[in-house]
């Protein structure tokens, strides 16, 4: 049995353990979190730190919005396969922190199960496939009650 190498599509983001979560930096000073990792200045206007620490952020949160994109994503957002396929991007709340973040629909979610403020949870799973390597990027997926 052959399994094929993954790889992340952005290195340092997230984590991949079976419980994956998202890697952001937290101000030292004034505990504002980040993601994606700031670590030159603190942007709160109140706050001239630039002392962050490294900080695992909540791998489950609630649905703020979602909508279903028509067009091509940017690079390194590209689809799989010949044909682009329109994608579902849900912004959640994290649980802790109470920043939104964005993301793809897991692939076995659909659409139609999405209402604002349900759980969803973390998950990676595999964005395209290039050179016999699988490309991974974090996606969210309602938690299973
Ligand atoms: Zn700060």
């Amino acid at each position: 049995m052959s399994t094929t190498p993954t790889a992340p599509v952005i290195e340092d983001w997230f984590s991949h353990d079976p419980e994956p979560h998202l890697i952001g930096t937290r101000c030292k000073q004034c505990a504002t979190y980040y993601f994606p990792k700031q670590t030159s200045f603190c942007r709160n206007p109140d706050c001239f730190s630039s002392d962050f620490d490294e900080v695992p952020l909540s791998r489950t949160g609630k649905v703020w919005s979602y909508t279903k994109h028509f067009y091509q994503p940017p690079e390194p957002f590209i689809t799989d396969g010949e044909e682009f396929e329109p994608y579902t991007i849900v912004g959640v709340e994290l649980e802790a922190e109470k920043m939104m973040v964005l993301g793809q629909l897991a692939a076995d979610a659909s659409f139609e199960d999405l209402k604002a403020g349900i759980e969803m949870e973390l998950v990676i799973e595999k964005l395209y496939h290039r050179d016999g390597t699988d490309y991974m990027i974090w996606k969210w997926k309602p938690t299973a009650s």
